[in-house]
């Protein structure tokens, strides 16, 4: 048995005392790469204690000198760029280019958090009535936490506690079990960055874990990222005790191909959207709506794209699709594409027996294509999360529009068209947070807000940019005459 990761409390590397242990596995050679031990409430309760503990100085830390940790970490990061972008694609299964991408974006918002002495400032006005004057300044809240999903290793961790620990925090990191090695690697690489024992700790588990930290009372503020109906639990559970949340989950998301479009460019678009990552991003495209002459030429050349995809490890050369992240996540996508079979779309590319020669063990899952799906069909309304296409006809774009609101998800959506017109009346209708317009994927940006509605988010201010200052800081008003 390969050995359990251990727990990161205080400074400190320590041993889980958990019974049981989730096995981490390379989707793409079926390798052990070790033991995440499912903690429960007596290690969060040891976090939360150091996290408290270190919180009372950390808080008197300067915002400058906060922020040249994260300059060292930026640095560390950059130095360790390849081993993390490896361990993304050994853990998770994306291709290395995906993973040197997402720990790019990572870096981005370690980048974005280096400027909090100015992200932070708060604001003032003199004689708000005679020689009285009002301020409001940013202070810490406490003891933060994130809950995070597979898909992302590296990025979506860095969506939360760089932030977090800039504006004066402490943080309880849960990573995935699924993916912990990566997280363990950035902890690392915080710590050889000098931040004092205690502002970062990192306790793996499941849900054990994440119910002791939405329960525990010496946490203020929860970020979680993963499915919908999680996400549900997680915002209603630590609401109930009175923290702040924030929880993104799950999504279905359409993308419009309008008869003006540049085909050739939205096909390419949309294949990645659709297949990158295996179609494991909350951002996947997910079910094409094409009106009138759109709908047989991009059916045709979306098929021929997708045909010409690369199955393979992610860390072998020219591989442009790589596995899902697990054999449980395979026979979940497997069921769905036979659903779908079953409820009467047309299946044009059915990866269900998709195979690697060289990679037996894999989780492999060619790509798939259906061809007339109705929202009413599972495959229609139920988040996939696999490489899986649907194609359906619409009627035009009032008619696009219409299905796309009828999702019970809301994340991001994309037009494709070369009409001004057609691409004003869609960011300006449809209720999505996240559009692209001639974009396959709404990409978050560290500066600017990253979030659903619907059942895609729960919550108020959304990950990253401005939000997450005003996520991870109260606003104190002082009114003062002298
Ligand atoms: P998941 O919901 O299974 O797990 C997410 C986290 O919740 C993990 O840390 C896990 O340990 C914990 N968890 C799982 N089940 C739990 C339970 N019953 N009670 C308490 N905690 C539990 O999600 P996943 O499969 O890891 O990730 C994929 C999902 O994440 C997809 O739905 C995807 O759309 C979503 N996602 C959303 C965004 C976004 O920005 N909205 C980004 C990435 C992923």
């Amino acid at each position: 048995m390969t050995t359990a990761l251990r727990n990161f409390i205080g400074g400190e590397w320590v041993e889980s005392s958990a019974t049981s242990h989730h096995e981490v596995v390379n989707p793409a050679t079926g390798e052990v790469l070790g033991q995440t031990p499912l903690s429960g409430a007596a290690e969060v309760d040891q976090a939360v204690a150091a996290a408290r503990d270190a919180f009372t100085t950390w808080r008197r830390v300067p915002p400058v000198v906060r922020s040249r940790y994260l300059f060292k970490l930026r640095a560390l990061m950059e130095e360790r760029f390849e081993d993390l972008a490896s361990s993304v694609t050994r853990e998770n299964g994306k291709t290395l280019h995906e993973s040197r991408g997402s720990v790019q974006r990572g870096i981005e918002n370690v980048e974005h958090a280096c400027g909090i002495p100015t992200l932070m400032m708060g604001q003032a006005l003199e004689d708000i009535a005679t020689g009285i004057d009002c301020e409001f300044v940013r202070q810490p809240i406490g003891v933060c936490a994130a809950i995070t999903p597979f898909n992302f290793p590296a990025m979506v961790p860095l969506w939360f506690w760089p932030y977090a620990i800039a504006t004066g925090n402490t943080f309880i990191l849960k990573p995935s079990e699924q993916v912990p090695l990566t997280a363990a690697l950035l902890v690392e690489l915080a710590a050889e960055a000098g931040l004092p024992p205690g502002v970062l700790n990192m306790v793996h588990g499941g849900k054990d874990a994440v119910n002791a930290l939405l329960a525990h009372p010496g946490i203020a503020a929860i970020s979680f990222v993963g499915s919908s109906p999680v996400a549900k639990h997680v915002y209603t559970e630590a609401a109930a005790t009175g923290k702040r949340v924030q929880a993104l989950g799950g999504a279905k998301n359409h993308i419009v191909i309008m008869p003006d479009a540049d085909m050739d460019q939205a096909v390419a678009n949309i294949t990645e959207s659709i297949f990158g990552c295996a179609g494991q991003r909350c951002l996947a495209g997910s079910v094409m709506l094409a009106p009138g002459k759109a709908y047989e030429p991009f059916r045709e050349k979306l098929l021929a794209s997708a045909k010409s995809l690369k199955m393979g490890y992610g860390l072998d050369e020219g591989v442009t699709l790589g596995p899902v992240v697990s054999a449980r996540a395979k026979e979940r996508v497997t069921a769905m594409i036979d659903s779908g079979k079953l409820e009467g779309a047309a299946l044009l590319l059915d990866g269900r027996a998709g195979a690697v020669a060289d990679y037996p063990k894999g989780s492999f899952i060619g790509p798939t294509v259906f061809d007339g799906v109705e929202p009413s069909m599972r495959i229609g309304h139920e988040e996939i999360f696999g490489p899986v296409a649907s194609v359906t006809h619409v009627e035009d774009l009032d008619d696009a529009i219409a299905k796309v609101h009828a999702s019970g998800f809301a994340n991001a959506t994309s037009i494709f068209t070369t009409s001004g017109r057609s691409a004003r009346e869609f960011r300006y209708n449809v209720g999505v947070s996240m559009i692209g317009v001639n974009i396959g994927v709404a990409a978050p940006m560290a500066f600017f807000p990253f979030g659903g509605t619907k059942g895609s988010f729960y919550g108020d201010l959304k990950a990253h940019g401005h939000d997450s200052v005003q996520f991870y800081t109260d606003k104190k008003v002082v009114i003062s005459r002298w």
